[in-house]
């Protein structure tokens, strides 16, 4: 309901009431276009829905002593028919309207500031009545969009590499199976909340503002149950549990959560499902690891392959291992590139495949190695290598 609404409307006329009218005499007149256009009985039409909500918008002003008095007095103020009227703090621009806005909100008009005030009042209270309680209908009719699921898998490390198919056994709250999500017993159904008139809401006034909050009799269900549903004492809600498969996209790393949308539990009323989140976990492989979309491996190579250099065979994470070309004096610890070989990219492209090599030391010699070792080492003697080292720690 906007400002606009509350000028422009006639709401002695949507109920067909003169402006006399008695509170029961409102009452009345409410209660018989309510059961005319109530959306339960008028499958889907948006015409009647349209004039539903406009019988209670008027009902609800109209049957609030307080609401009523600060609708009459705007009207009385304003005149009816405010065709241009476009809000605001601007000055007059519909025909029969003959107040400057701008001096009565502004309330700087000493003259006026009486009746500013009151139009302040009124406006506040207005401005803060949000739709909330009318906007989707009853509660009964209302489109309610499905739970949000919480569910976790574990991967193995290649399954998260490449992305999976896994199934989960997902717990969920629904209707009741029993009652049809109604929480009545069988036989039995709810009836319309006298206190909010079924719309589940309630206004509360503080001062200038109004809030709208769950009506307290109904809990904002709209509905009350007199003789509940044994099965779900009432709520009209049951768990249920089903098993989907969900692709995991390839890629996704251990602790990571993703959102896989329309997932979670089905919605109600035809709202939307909602959305299931799987926490990840990824169990780690004996030889390869990830960073970012590159899988690390390291390398063993023997001190002769580094010096000399050589062609290694090295292992990959699905099929046969690839060959890399080590050069001569390839220093411990040096990584090398393998393109192509690491974690899948949402564009179907891999990440590489980044290999450490790390240089051995024999533990044990054979006779025929130590010896060779030793002529090895008498044909490098002179170089020593720490000799850039000593200097440099004198040289501080
Ligand atoms: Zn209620
Ligand atoms: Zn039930």
């Amino acid at each position: 309901m906007s400002t606009k609404d509350y000028l422009e409307k006639d709401y002695y006329a949507v109920l067909g009431v003169p402006k006399t009218a008695t509170a029961e005499e409102i009452k009345k007149a409410y209660r018989k276009l309510a059961r005319q256009y109530h959306p339960d009985a008028n499958q889907g039409s948006t015409e009647t829905e349209a004039k539903f909500k406009e019988v209670s918008e008027a009902y609800d002003v109209l049957s609030d002593t307080k609401r009523r008095k600060e609708y009459d007095e705007a009207r009385t103020l304003f005149g009816s028919g405010l065709g241009g009227y476009a809000g605001g703090g601007g000055a007059s621009r519909g025909g029969g309207f003959p107040f400057d806005l701008g001096d009565l909100f502004g309330g700087t008009n000493q003259q006026q500031s009486g009746a500013g005030e009151r139009i302040g009042d009124l406006f506040g209270g207005i401005f803060n009545r949000g739709g909330a309680g009318r906007a989707g209908g009853t509660a009964t009719t209302r489109a309610r969009r499905g739970q949000d699921i919480e569910s976790e898998v574990t991967l193995s490390f290649g399954e998260a590499v490449d992305g999976a198919t896994v199934s989960l056994r997902l717990t969920s709250s629904s209707a009741c199976t029993a009652c049809s999500g109604t929480g009545a017993k069988a036989g039995t159904t709810p009836r319309v909340c006298p206190t909010c008139e079924g719309t589940g809401a309630a206004s509360r006034n503080l001062g200038n503002f109004a809030f709208s909050e769950p009506c307290r009799d109904c809990k904002g269900r709209g509905l009350l149950v007199d003789d509940p549903c044994p099965v779900c004492e009432g709520s009209g809600r049951g768990k249920s549990t089903r098993t989907i498969q969900a692709r995991i996209p390839a890629g996704v790393g251990d602790g990571q959560r993703i959102k896989l949308k329309g997932k979670g539990a089905p919605g109600e009323n035809g709202g939307p499902a909602g959305d299931l989140y799987v926490q990840i976990h990824v169990k780690p492989h004996p030889v390869f690891g990830r960073t970012g979309e590159n899988l690390t491996i390291t390398v063993p190579v023997t001190f002769t392959e580094a010096a000399l250099g050589a062609e290694i065979k090295v292992p990959i994470l699905k099929g046969l291992p690839v060959t890399l070309r080590i050069p001569e004096g390839t220093p411990n610890g040096r990584t090398f590139r393998v393109r192509g070989r690491g974690v899948s990219r949402k564009d179907g492209t891999k990440g590489d495949l980044l290999a450490t090599v790390e240089v051995l030391v024999p533990q044990q010699l054979e006779d025929k190695a130590r010896n060779a070792l030793e002529e090895f080492r008498d044909a490098t003697a002179g170089g020593d290598p720490r000799a850039d080292l000593i200097q440099q720690a004198r040289s501080e």
